[in-house]
């Protein structure tokens, strides 16, 4: 045993607290002289009286506080205060030595030595009391295991449907209602047993010849309703009108299929013709728009080109104005000269009042000067 779980195990029967003498069963008669008087058991912590008797100190002490006197029980001579009686270590030796039966003899114990030996023993004997660690019941030491495996109520069990563990006391309830893999009877008394609970419900629902369930051919208008064990019987028999129900209903079937496959290609019909008006639409208003870009283009180009030949009869007419105002203003200032050569003279003229970059020179004769920059 190791010795965490000796320690666990506190001796219930041990002989530290006990008052009074030594109750045990001896190897061997104890002689008269070694039993306490008051008790009548073997002397424990002897004492001897100033009058020569002996006595376990603790009946002693006892007889004192119970005739409330310090008489001897034995020949009620007064024991003083001071010095009426002493330990005497030599007779307790003497007990000590005295050969013992262990106190579970009786249970089994074959265990005998000399009294000083028993307080060992009793912390290792199999069949001392000790209290389980987990459920505090006592029980002999050397059951402690099987009790621990078997028998403690705390012990952790598992369950042989569901395999969960728990503590032992749980089983009833567990068993009685939480374990789903628990073997059940039918409630509905058919032959099945021993079905596991949760399977249960679908049992009844699915397989449970005792459930009143439906004909299959509902649908097709058998209204048969009975036991799930009567329903092959019913089947067999009724083939025929199994056959002629579920014809009809597949005909009725039929004719809404066929109603409503006509009624989608109506629709998708309608809806094809709409697409290819829409279609035809779209391609009048994309070539009325393609007309109109090429018009749009044409009067463009047009414009374009007006406008530059109107530019440039603006443009020759002003020149033609100029010219003529250039002709009159030379005729003005110098008078006789012929026409081609008044106008090479006219440009030299100009030339005199702008350098070659153009910079305006201080003209010597102020009239060209003003006669060119009023031209309009
Ligand atoms: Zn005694
Ligand atoms: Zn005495
Ligand atoms: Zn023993
Ligand atoms: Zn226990
Ligand atoms: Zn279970
Ligand atoms: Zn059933
Ligand atoms: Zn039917």
């Amino acid at each position: 045993m190791d010795s965490r779980l000796r320690a666990q195990l506190i001796p219930l029967n041990g002989e530290q607290n006990v008052l009074g003498g030594y109750d045990f069963e001896f190897r061997d008669e104890p002689s008269s002289g070694h039993c306490c008087p008051i008790c009548l058991f073997v002397m424990r912590n002897s004492v001897q009286t100033t009058c020569g008797h002996r006595f376990c100190k603790e009946c002693l002490l006892r007889t004192f506080r119970e005739s409330n006197a310090r008489i001897c029980p034995k020949d009620r001579n007064p024991i003083p205060q001071e010095g009426g009686f002493f330990a005497d270590v030599a007779w307790d030796r003497d007990v000590l030595c005295l050969h013992v039966k262990c106190k579970r003899n009786e249970r089994g114990c074959d265990w005998t030595a000399q009294l000083r030996h028993y307080q060992e023993h009793v912390k290792e004997c199999l069949y001392e009391d000790v209290a389980c660690a987990k459920c505090n019941e006592h029980v002999q030491r050397g059951l402690l295991r099987d009790h621990e495996t078997s028998e403690c109520r705390n012990r952790i069990v598992q369950c042989e449907y569901c395999e969960e563990e728990f503590e032992f006391w749980h089983k009833e309830v567990h068993d009685g209602e939480k374990c789903t893999r628990f073997p059940v009877d039918c409630p509905q008394q058919c032959e099945q047993t021993e079905i596991p609970r949760e399977e249960l419900e679908s049992h009844i629902r699915d397989d449970c010849l005792m459930t009143v369930v439906a004909c299959p051919y509902n649908d097709a208008g058998c209204n048969f309703s009975d036991k799930r064990i009567n329903l092959e019987a019913h089947t067999k028999e009724s083939t025929e009108d199994h056959l002629r129900k579920t014809w009809n209903e597949a005909k009725k079937e039929l004719n809404k299929l066929k109603d409503t496959v006509k009624e989608i290609q109506a629709q998708a019909q309608a809806q094809a013709e709409k697409d290819q008006k829409e279609k035809r639409c779209l391609e009048i208003l994309l070539q009325r728009s393609n007309d109109q870009i090429k018009e749009l283009n044409e009067e463009i180009r047009m414009l374009k080109a007006q406008n530059s030949s109107f530019m440039l009869a603006g443009f020759r007419a002003r020149m033609e104005k100029i010219e003529a105002r250039l002709i009159h203003l030379e005729r003005q200032q110098c008078g006789g000269i012929p026409v081609d050569e008044r106008r090479n003279k006219s440009r030299k003229t100009i030339g005199k009042f702008f350098d070659r970059r153009g910079k305006h020179r201080s003209p010597k004769k102020s009239y060209s000067a003003e006669g060119l920059c009023d031209i309009p």
